[in-house]
């Protein structure tokens, strides 16, 4: 089973490199994000809750990411693997992503980090935020929010993994299909 981290900041391309990947080696999907914004779309309880913390570019509580994430696995019992995007996104998270796959006997494979610059970051999301429609893409002081949340409470998981030998940088400034071919020699080495 092939199970892959996607790590990167807000803006980093994670959404665009894991609908590739996920064609190519026919896995599925998990995004955390994704999820919450379908909660919020149906009027959940769940994704209503969520909002109060996506709108200011702060963390879900990481009991609830961590109960959506597990029922998503749970629900997919026949996949080649997972492409986890978004998430683990403290090391709470990656402990607890640990645990349930142990549970299952099967790991996470590698964690490939999208590299960009802040400046870049910001520039796409300010560019998104002019179609995507989410609250979160819309004000600069909150794009900022989530890269300093990114920076403070997400880095750490890095090195997580790195003491688990599984850290693979990749540049993820670029053409598209040249950054997707760099991240598929990752995968095929892995
Ligand atoms: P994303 O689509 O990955 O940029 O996530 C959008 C927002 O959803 C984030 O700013 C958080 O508020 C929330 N979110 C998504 N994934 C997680 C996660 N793993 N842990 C906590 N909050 C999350």
């Amino acid at each position: 089973m092939l199970n892959i981290v996607l790590f990167g900041p807000p803006g980093a391309g994670k959404g665009t490199q894991a609908d590739k990947i996920i064609e190519k080696y026919n896995l599925v999907h998990l995004s955390t994000g994704d999820i919450l914004r379908s909660e919020l779309a149906a009027k959940t309880e769940l994704g209503l809750e969520a909002k109060r913390f996506m709108d200011k570019g702060e963390l879900v509580p990481d009991e609830v990411v961590i109960g959506m994430i597990e029922s998503k696995i749970d629900s997919n019992k026949n996949a080649n693997g997972f492409v986890f995007d978004g998430f683990p996104r403290t090391t709470e998270q990656a402990k607890a992503l640990d645990a349930l796959l142990h549970r299952k006997d099967i790991d996470v494979t590698g964690l490939i980090v999208l590299e960009v610059d802040h400046d870049e970051l910001v520039k796409r999301l300010v560019d998104r935020g002019k179609g995507s429609g989410r609250e979160d893409d819309k004000d600069v002081s909150i794009i900022e929010n989530r890269i300093q949340v990114y920076e403070k409470k997400t880095i750490p998981v890095v090195e997580y993994y790195k003491s688990q030998g599984k850290y693979n940088p990749v540049n993820g400034v670029g053409d598209i299909e040249d950054i997707f071919t760099n991240v598929c020699s990752v995968i095929d080495k892995l």
